[in-house]
């Protein structure tokens, strides 16, 4: 099954627009292989106004950030996660308005050396004023948001929901225009789908991702997205059953028709995928779990 990815997409660069009666979205010119378009930010309320991922430190797009809070007062800063198209405003941001950053904290497992970068990268800096967890409610003017905690993308990642609007703001969790990277070990495939099938079960009516357009049909397309992974386990199988173990065999005949330059990246999916599968008991291995690994389906 294919996943009905959604990827028309009409905005401008630094302009405020209204996307429903409680949220706001300015995007910041960072177009890129993992940003799309660039990122989202979202405003939410009317006067006292919460932000959710403030986005790069970029200075046009902190002054249109600041033109569109003209006349506002933001109390709260709400972090996704911490890479670094999301992050670096947060604080400033929240110091300038004289409120906190709320956000899960910084416990990710750094990559190990010569790795692939394969995200926009970690803000190392980032630190939320205060942390919260998965349940939490952040009350401000008119809003009322609950902190999902999605661990996958990052082991910190949050998603939140609106509650007057039944509205999830999914950050890199769930995204309309790609698949999201899911890359070990910070990346983790078995709370990945996790936090996916926690999302589905809620059923919220929209998804608006950081980067790119909204998700209209949440449970088609969630579900489409869970799928997706089931079948590639499902290949990555086939293949251990016809004797490759080695991930980049794995990867030749799984990614034939893709640009041998993204195989790299490839990987890493496969061995998140590969993880998943040793820790449920499906595939066995010869050492740690890496990329120079061997892989076996389970006797
Ligand atoms: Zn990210």
């Amino acid at each position: 099954m294919s996943i009905p990815f959604i990827r028309q997409f009409e905005f401008e660069y630094g302009t405020c627009i209204s996307l429903s009666p409680l949220i706001d979205r300015v995007i910041a010119n960072n177009p890129g292989p993992f940003t799309y378009t660039g990122t989202g930010v979202y405003i939410i309320g009317d006067k006292d106004v919460a932000v959710i991922d403030p986005g790069p430190a970029l200075p046009e797009h902190r002054a249109a950030l600041d033109k569109a809070l003209e006349g506002r007062r933001v109390t709260h800063v709400l972090m996704t996660h911490h890479h670094i198209d999301h992050s670096p405003l947060a604080i400033p941001l929240a110091r300038d308005h004289g409120c906190k950053v709320y956000g899960y904290g910084l416990q990710i497992r750094p990559p190990e050396g010569g790795e692939v970068r394969l995200e926009a990268g970690d803000d190392l800096s980032f630190k939320p004023d205060v942390e919260i967890r998965c349940g939490d409610v952040i009350q401000g003017d008119g809003w009322t948001i609950d902190a999902i905690h999605t661990p996958g993308h990052t082991s910190n990642h949050m998603c939140f929901g609106l509650r007057e609007e039944n509205t999830l703001f999914s950050g890199d969790h769930i995204m309309g225009w790609s698949t999201s990277v899911v890359s070990p070990p910070d990346g983790h495939m078995g709370d990945y789908l996790d936090s996916l099938e926690r999302i589905k079960a809620r059923k919220f009516g929209r998804i608006w991702p950081t980067h790119g357009p909204c998700i209209d049909d949440v449970d088609e397309f969630v579900g489409a997205y869970i799928d997706h992974r089931i079948a590639r386990e499902t290949q990555i199988m086939g293949a251990l059953d016809d004797g490759l173990s080695d991930i980049m065999d794995i990867v030749a005949k799984l990614y034939a028709d893709v640009d041998r330059r993204l195989h790299p990246a490839a990987a890493h999916s496969v061995l998140s995928h590969l993880i998943h599968m040793r820790e449920t008991g499906r595939v066995t291995a010869d050492g740690k779990d890496g990329l120079k690994t061997a892989y076996a389906p389970a006797a």
